[in-house]
């Protein structure tokens, strides 16, 4: 067998080296507790990226996941199967705008099927290339293919992947006169925004934003695209976020907790784009895969109960009450924002920049944190987390800010 530093050494040697993942091996994981390949035992408040919703090993998408294995794995789109048409069919009641879906293995890909699909609405009403411009926000995470990493508004994420697509331009998040002297210009065929801005750093859209988003694309006559990507499947106590503001967006994308740990993804299409993208417009090999579709649907089920939401509330007043009471007594934080349990905690000006040396101290202490930005800590764990998991994950917080701040 071989050592856990054998498997470190063969990852710093393989991989191509985009990601710094901290030095241990998970191996297993039960709900919002994991184990690495030494024994260590975690609590997750990162749940895979707010991916597992319902936290590791949820015996109901394992037995999804397992009945499908021994039924089919996969059809490609020029065949039908059950799963992803029921998936269809459910993601399209729930969603309560939505009259179509297109089903993919990602976020990046859902958000370039929404890219796509505006580009192509405004072609079918007869604009020009040159009026099909999309408005995205400074600070926005849209993913990485080139098309959702130029709509992604950081130039971090941009950097040597120029020659860029065209027809993007950005404004600061929540400023909406800045929006307004975009449509000014009358080209503008679509706003895409994140609810929650997560990557950014756990940055909410001020109430009314989106209100304000929804009337100024009615007036203008063009489409309001919702990333909720990281936001949506029930993180914020609701199960789109969007329904806090009581908006109907035209576009909506998902992914991470759709699949709450399979890799899916999905573009939820209004009345007026639903019609838009005809046989042979867009398409994928593995997009609504049998497999993905069985282990969605019982996610979808679950994430959006009444049980979840109550106890996205509660854990919400827990960890906000348990990051407080931490700095009151070690001062370390400027604020907590988010909403539900999609939590920032934003460092206070002595430790700004500091996140990742944080996160190897809660490793350390047995807890598996997230930053948002260098300056931000992220809780984002599933929304199925238990009483006792957070106050031991707040109280292995404690210890790791004590260690960090003797360091
Ligand atoms: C993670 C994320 C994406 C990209 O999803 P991938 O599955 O990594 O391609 C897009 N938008 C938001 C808001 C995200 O959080």
């Amino acid at each position: 067998m071989p050592t856990t530093a054998d498997l470190l050494a063969a990852g710093k040697r393989y991989y191509v080296p985009i990601y710094k993942p901290r030095e241990t091996i998970l191996e297993r994981g039960q709900g919002s507790r994991v184990w690495d390949r030494d024994g260590k035992e975690y609590v997750d408040f990162g749940a895979g990226i707010a991916v597992c919703g319902l936290g590791h090993c949820d015996p109901d998408l394992v037995t999804a996941l397992s009945e499908q294995a021994s039924k089919l794995w996969h059809t490609s789109n020029v065949f039908y199967s059950e799963p992803p048409l029921r998936l269809a069919e459910e993601l399209v009641e729930a969603s309560r705008f939505a009259e179509r879906v297109f089903l993919c293995n990602s976020g990046a890909e859902a958000n370039e099927a929404a890219i796509k699909l505006v580009r192509k609405w405004a072609a079918a009403n007869g604009r020009p290339p040159e009026k099909r411009v999309i408005v995205t926000f400074r600070g926005s995470f849209h993913g990485r293919t080139l098309a959702a990493v130029t709509a992604t508004a950081q130039p971090k994420y941009q950097e040597g992947y120029e020659p860029l697509p065209g027809g993007f331009r950005y404004v600061d998040f929540n400023d909406m006169a800045q929006v307004e002297a975009e449509f000014a210009k009358g080209d503008v065929a679509a706003v895409l925004v994140e609810p929650i801005q997560g990557e950014g750093g756990v940055m909410p859209a001020t109430s009314g934003f989106l209100r304000g988003l929804r009337a100024l694309c009615d007036r203008h006559d063009a489409l309001l695209v919702l990333d909720e990507i990281q936001c949506g499947m029930g993180r914020t106590g609701q199960l789109f976020a969007h329904w806090h503001d009581e908006i109907k967006p035209d576009i909506v994308t998902l992914a991470k907790a759709l699949g709450g740990g399979f890799p899916i993804g999905a573009m939820l299409a209004g009345p007026k784009v639903a019609e838009v993208m005809q046989f042979g417009a867009h398409g994928t090999t593995f997009g609504g895969n049998p497999l993905a579709a069985a282990v969605a649907r019982v996610a979808l089920r679950k994430l959006a109960s009444p049980e979840i939401s109550a106890n996205v509330a509660r854990q919400c007043d827990a960890l906000t009450a348990g990051l407080q009471s931490i700095n009151a007594e070690l001062n370390v934080f400027d604020g907590v924002r988010g909403r539900g349990l999609m939590l920032g905690a934003v460092l206070a000006e002595a430790h700004k920049g500091r996140a990742s040396a944080i996160l190897d101290c809660a490793a350390q202490q047995g807890l598996l944190l997230l930053q948002a930005g260098p300056d931000v800590l992220r809780f984002v764990p599933a929304l199925n987390i238990g009483d006792r998991d957070v106050a031991e994950g707040l109280t292995r917080l404690a210890l790791a800010l004590r260690t960090f701040l003797k360091s």
